[in-house]
């Protein structure tokens, strides 16, 4: 969620700090700011809105000066979107400005006390309690990371801070918990951000920064301490993609290229695993022993990570016979669950996704094992889980999901064979078939990108609808649920996503004249009784959809539109059915002239609960 950049070096730091919160616009935000150093005293510009508002303010950053900055773009949590909640904040002597991404849970009580000692507030936020923390703690040690390790000591919650002290020009300091920050360096310079993303275009060389340790950027590099303000080694990261994986390459939306990276990114992911006809999980951490201890899975996620967790529940239980469990991980967190030794696997883009990362460690403190499933190397959930299975999707920025969920698909599957043939549940022969089968996603991944026109006219005509429903049984209905989801973020559609047989328990009587239904088709024994479920709907003047493999038999007459998606084994098909349907609500997000990449109201990496 939200983004916070930094720079010391040589250059002119406003424009680069413009240039990196562009690149963290995909995160959301509604309000976006920069603080420079400048010839002894610190400048502050910040504005409510988009991006370019800063720009025009600042003439793309020419007109503020000072080699020595921190940027941020809010995603209001603690005060409405407006300039004066807008960060950075700083002390009344605007002797120490801060930026900061996340929540103080306390910050009420703290609030409080900096008020007893004469300290005055100026917006609603958090941020400026925490900058106000800062500056009391400045002031009686004199000690600039003191008074961020005492910060540390006091707060409670989340947070990735950026401070800059008019005392030292030439220097950021930041500390983060819970929240990401990564740090490059380059050539003398000295980069803070987000995500890599920011800072790709001047360095591939990264740190990770850990919970609960302290950076201290200056021109000659980086050093970093923990909390009693010791030094620590950190290791450097180099970035195996290049800048150009982070931009649109030609498309009109991240989300179209997205859609069509899916088949190198399902024969990446894939290629992780299956090596030399086997499936082999060393790097993942797995050993074959590992498997044959799972007596059970528990599969925690939010939003289309756990959409993934209903897909892998189907297969897993199928192919491998042990029982799944899926949960939000929201819900998990809190529950108190019975747990019996089961594998915890936490699925999540970003991989600092704060409920899953909150739902690894109460599985932690049951004292279950934890695979993560992350798309980000180094991010909080990797490096807390004990198993930490990398999806092979590159950087992905729009904010709907598409590649992401296609690459967590497939881990999921690799997952589930590897299980499967450990446990001798499946023959060999099947199982080396099954291997065929992924091998042959990404080729008809590709045949179905081939079809987005036929989805883009009937997207066209359907560009009014008010409802659109989406129905199957088994792993029709785990892809319905993704389906309805993706409609609803980009096109602010509403819609539902049905166990096809629960529609007559209550939910048919939605259906009106007009209504759009989606039947999901790809499970040859469940196909005839969902179509049944469809025709229901016609019959209530619901326009009707099939998303259907081609081995499935469908009425020569009645339905207002069909997608044939190529055959493949029927646990796979959620791979491919899902396409279609990306491609439907993207085209109804741009026709309807919505802001594809950054919906509404919604962030990228919810690093919030
Ligand atoms: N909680 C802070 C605020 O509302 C920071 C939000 C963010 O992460 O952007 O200002």
């Amino acid at each position: 969620m939200c983004g916070i950049v930094g720079y010391i070096g040589k250059e002119q730091a406003a424009p680069i700090l413009l240039d990196g919160l562009k690149k963290l616009e995909y995160r959301g935000y509604d309000s976006a700011g920069i603080a420079l150093l400048n010839a002894g005293d610190i400048d502050i510009v910040k504005a409510k809105g988009r991006l370019k508002v800063l720009y025009e303010m600042t003439d793309g950053g020419k007109a503020v000066k000072g080699t020595c900055g921190i940027g941020h773009t809010r995603w209001a949590t603690h005060g409405e979107p407006s300039e004066n909640n807008a960060h950075p904040h700083c002390n009344d002597e605007k002797t120490i400005a801060a930026v900061h991404n996340g929540i103080i849970e306390n910050y009420a009580e703290l609030k409080e006390k900096l008020i007893k000692r004469g300290y005055k507030f100026y917006s609603q936020t958090d941020t400026e309690v925490a900058t106000k923390l800062v500056d009391y703690y400045y002031k009686k040690y004199g000690d600039p990371l003191r008074a961020i390790s005492e910060f540390a000591l006091r707060v409670r919650g989340s947070y990735a801070l950026a401070v800059i002290y008019k005392d030292f020009p030439e220097t950021v300091f930041a500390i983060r918990k819970d929240s990401p920050m990564i740090i490059g360096v380059a050539g003398g310079a000295a980069y803070l951000a987000s995500d890599v993303p920011a800072i790709l275009k001047y360095t591939k060389s990264v740190y990770y920064v850990d919970n609960l340790q302290i950076a201290r950027l200056e021109r000659g590099g980086v050093t970093f301490f923990n909390l009693d303000r010791e030094e620590v080694e950190k290791e450097i990261v180099k970035i195996t993609w290049d800048a150009e994986a982070a931009e649109k390459g030609g498309f009109e939306h991240f989300m179209l290229k997205e859609i069509h990276e899916q088949p190198k990114v399902v024969k990446d992911t894939v290629n992780y695993i299956y090596q030399n006809g086997n499936l082999g999980f060393s790097e993942v951490g797995l050993s074959d022993k590992d498997f044959k201890k799972i007596n059970g899975l528990i599969i925690v996620g939010c939003g289309s990570a756990y959409h993934v967790g209903l897909v892998m529940q189907y297969v897993t239980e199928d192919l491998a016979r042990v029982p799944v469990r899926v949960e939000l991980a929201s819900e998990f967190r809190y529950r108190n669950p019975v747990v019996n030794g089961e594998l915890v696997i936490a699925i999540s883009q970003s991989g600092e996704t704060a409920d899953t990362l909150a739902a690894v460690r109460a599985a932690k403190e049951a004292g279950l094992k934890t695979l993560a499933i992350v798309n980000v190397v180094g991010s909080s959930i990797a490096r807390e889980a004990d198993y930490v299975f990398y999806t092979k999707a590159g950087p992905e920025i729009s904010v709907a999901t598409t590649k992401a969920y296609s690459a967590q698909l497939v881990a999921g599957y690799t997952f589930a064979l590897k299980l499967a043939k450990i446990r001798k549940t499946i023959e060999d022969n099947e199982y080396s078939k099954l291997l065929k089968e992924l091998s042959a996603l990404p080729e008809k991944l590709e045949l179905l990108l081939s079809q987005k026109e036929q989805i883009q006219k009937f997207a066209a005509k359907t560009m009014d609808k008010k409802d659109v429903f989406f129905i199957g049984r088994g792993v029709d209905y785990a892809v319905s649920v993704e389906g309805s989801l993706k409609l609803k973020e980009i096109s602010y559609i509403h819609s539902e996503a049905y166990a096809a047989g629960e529609l007559k328990h209550g939910t048919i009587s939605l259906i009106e004249n007009g209504t759009l239904v989606f039947g999901v088709l790809t499970q040859k024994k469940l196909a005839e009784k969902t179509l049944s479920n469809l025709v229901e709907t016609a019959s209530r003047g619901a326009l009707i959809a099939a998303v259907a493999s081609e081995g499935i038999t469908l009425p020569e007459k009645g339905l207002d539109f069909v997608l044939r998606i190529p055959e493949t084994d029927e646990r796979f098909a959620a791979s491919l059915a899902v396409i279609p349907l990306q491609f439907f609500a993207y085209y109804l997000s741009v026709l309807r002239g919505n802001d594809v990449d950054k919906p509404r109201n919604l962030a990228k990496s919810v690093t919030v609960e």
